[in-house]
């Protein structure tokens, strides 16, 4: 099982490294590129982003997709082998279930997230597990997944430990990590791109965009949170 969780570990990395340079590098053409001189889109960048951030945003994220790959490779081995909750009937929980189950997830992991990203930014952890991020103060798409190997570390592990525990189709886990990915592409665009009657949409006031990550990148302090705004409305950590 060790070898089948290895070979899965490198096959996975090549998928999410090369999942991560195609969008984050359309997002960038987009955003930053010809296309994004002629939208019409909020800048949140005080200067759009320099060559050796997003290098650094590159190299960050290419350390890190190894360490995100080894718990979902552990997690697809654990699947074969009946350890986890992932299933592939969609009428097996009900169908009920699909919506509900993502919306579990989505949950915990912002919860999650929330707290463990205010830890990170104590002075006791910040410069080696949460430094690498922030080096992005005008982040551009490819800070998406840029992140320190220790903060790779102390993520990674949570949304495959949670298929031991709650049911999750696999469309739904591929759904929700396609999610994953594209807000955290487009909440380090360096650009807003969802009209302002959206943001200011009773809904659109709970999500978190672009608008509201930039701040975390330039402030540090403020708007922690990963997809919902509630945890720092809580805590009075909500800025924008
Ligand atoms: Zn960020
Ligand atoms: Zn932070």
């Amino acid at each position: 099982m060790i070898g089948a969780i290895i070979l899965t570990t490198l096959a996975l990395s090549v998928i999410i490294g090369l999942r991560y340079l195609m969008i984050a590098g359309l997002a960038y053409w987009l955003f930053w590129g010809g296309a994004g001189r002629r939208r019409r889109s909020v800048t949140l960048n005080r200067q759009p982003p320099r060559p050796e951030t997003v290098r650094h945003e590159v190299i960050a994220s290419l350390i890190a997709t190894p360490i995100y790959a080894l718990p979902a490779a552990a997690a697809l081995e654990g699947w074969k082998h009946g350890y986890t909750k992932l299933y592939v009937d969609p009428a097996a929980y009900g169908w009920w279930w699909l919506p509900v189950s993502a919306i579990i997830y989505l949950l915990a992991h912002d919860a999650f997230y929330y707290w463990l990203h205010r830890g990170l930014h104590h002075k006791s952890v910040f410069a080696w597990a949460h430094r690498g991020h922030h080096i992005s103060r005008d982040p551009s798409p490819f800070a998406s997944f840029s992140f320190d190997p220790a903060e790779a570390a102390l993520t990674a592990w949570f949304l495959p430990l949670l298929t031991l525990f709650i049911p999750i189709q696999v469309g739904v886990a591929l759904g929700l990590l396609m999610l994953m990915t594209l807000t955290a592409v487009m909440n380090h665009a360096g650009r807003e791109v969802w009209p302002s009657a959206w943001l200011s949409h009773p809904i659109g006031r709970q999500l978190i965009t672009a608008t509201h990550h930039d701040r975390h990148h330039k402030y540090f302090t403020q708007n922690y949170g990963l997809y919902f705004r509630f945890w720092d409305k809580a805590f009075k950590t909500d800025h924008v």
